[in-house]
């Protein structure tokens, strides 16, 4: 029996974010049981729910919860439709998961995309595609590059005019995309460490034919790679890799991106496991003591379409607490038992309105609360 009690701060939020959380702690007891685990979960109310309990997206009291926390559980934020008036820095969106992201220095986003073969109507893509089952883990850079680099401004500028040549008065936008050495390193740790857990292989991401970042990023995986001789590496251009996930998703299992290329692949990877009431997500500081700080949360976001209607799919909530047992703890088996436990109601037929395909004779329709218990009770 292990004698760690593991933090957890978990923050529900708005939408079906209460909901499909419900479920995720249902699970998480269930695991612990099993597993003679201890968890600690706290509750706290960050999104609209901070704003109406305590005046802010991301209360006092929940920053400092997740500060004490070994972990963050994170529902969603957001509610399109609430108060237009409140300006852009203080919605939920931006002050509640940019910011917690900045200060726990969350540099690396793990988005696991599988197809279990039971779910293969819910793919866009001919079933010929997707071979046994698709099963990718897309990890993406998530503090550098394009979206961060300096400078980063609109100018108004004289310059000639693309098509008469005479010299106008114009704007001109910058973005410049910068990654240092140690950026590129400590984010392929990540990819060739949670390759190891997986089938050993990474495939990683770049432009080196045209950027100079992409030219700095092949050398330092290239050598990071000489530290895992387990895993096998292949480079890939950013364009054909866009072209491959669809003609051929099976080849991948680990896919190492950096921001831009990471925010485009991992969306388009998403697509293919054909709902995001499926999709986990993991978002990662640096390890100390053999504990990674991490956020895990669902793809999707608080689907205010159908929140409070017992509709949503509650897996992505549940599968960001194995990813949450596998990065942050280390709790390997432990995160299998969720895994297959999900797995096996799955194959039992068991669906919420998302992955629900009236065509199949063995398909049965179910609710948040009954996926739930039904995943619960498997494990
Ligand atoms: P969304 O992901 O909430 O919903 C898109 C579609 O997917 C909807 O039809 C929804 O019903 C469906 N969906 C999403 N999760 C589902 C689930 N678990 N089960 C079944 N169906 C599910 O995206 P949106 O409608 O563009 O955004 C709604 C709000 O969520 C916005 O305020 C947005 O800013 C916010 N959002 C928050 C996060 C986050 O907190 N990380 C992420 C994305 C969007």
């Amino acid at each position: 029996m292990s004698s760690t009690t593991y933090r957890i701060a978990a923050l529900a939020g708005d939408g079906i974010g209460p909901e499909v959380m419900r479920e995720a702690i249902k699970v998480l007891q269930a695991v612990g049981t099993r597993h003679h685990l201890t968890f600690q979960i706290t509750e706290a109310p960050v999104g609209w729910a901070g704003i109406d309990a305590a005046g802010q997206a991301l209360p006092d009291a929940t920053l400092d919860l997740c500060r004490r926390s070994d972990a963050i559980l994170f529902g969603s934020v957001g509610l399109p439709d609430r108060d237009p008036t409140i300006p852009k820095e203080q919605r939920p969106e931006r002050a509640a998961l940019l910011r917690i992201r900045k200060e726990f220095g969350l540099f690396a986003n793990l988005r696991p995309v599988h197809l279990p073969k039971a779910l293969s109507h819910a793919c866009p893509l001919k079933p010929d595609r997707q071979g046994d089952g698709i099963d990718i883990l897309v990890v993406r850079e998530l503090t550098g590059g394009l979206y961060f680099g300096q400078p980063k401004k609109t100018e108004l500028i004289t310059a000639p005019d693309p098509v008469d040549g005479n010299l106008h008065a114009t704007h001109r936008a910058i973005d410049t995309m910068v990654y240092t050495t140690p950026e590129i390193e400590r984010i392929a740790h990540v990819a060739f460490r949670a390759a190891q857990l997986r089938r050993r292989k990474v495939t990683s991401i770049d432009k080196a034919n045209v950027l100079e970042n992409g030219v700095l990023w092949r050398e330092v995986v290239t050598r990071i790679a000489l530290g895992y001789p387990d895993v096998a590496l292949e480079h890939m251009f950013v364009d054909n890799g866009a072209m491959q996930l669809v003609l051929r998703p099976t080849q991948f299992d680990v896919l190492l991106c950096e921001n831009l290329f990471g925010d485009i692949l991992s969306d388009e990877a998403a697509a293919l496991a054909g709902s995001l009431g499926m999709l986990p997500s993991a978002s990662l500081g640096a390890t100390k003591d053999q504990t990674t700080f991490g956020l895990y949360e669902p793809a999707g976001g608080t689907a205010p379409d159908i929140a409070g209607k017992n509709l949503a799919n509650p897996i992505a909530q549940i599968l960001s607490v194995s990813l949450m047992l596998r990065y942050s703890f280390g709790l390997q088996e432990a995160a299998g038992t969720i895994d297959r436990a999900v797995a096996a109601v799955i194959d039992q037929g068991l669906r919420t309105g998302d992955i629900f395909n009236p065509a199949d004779p063995a398909a049965r329709r179910v609710g948040t609360r009954e996926m739930g218990d039904a995943i619960a009770a498997a494990i």
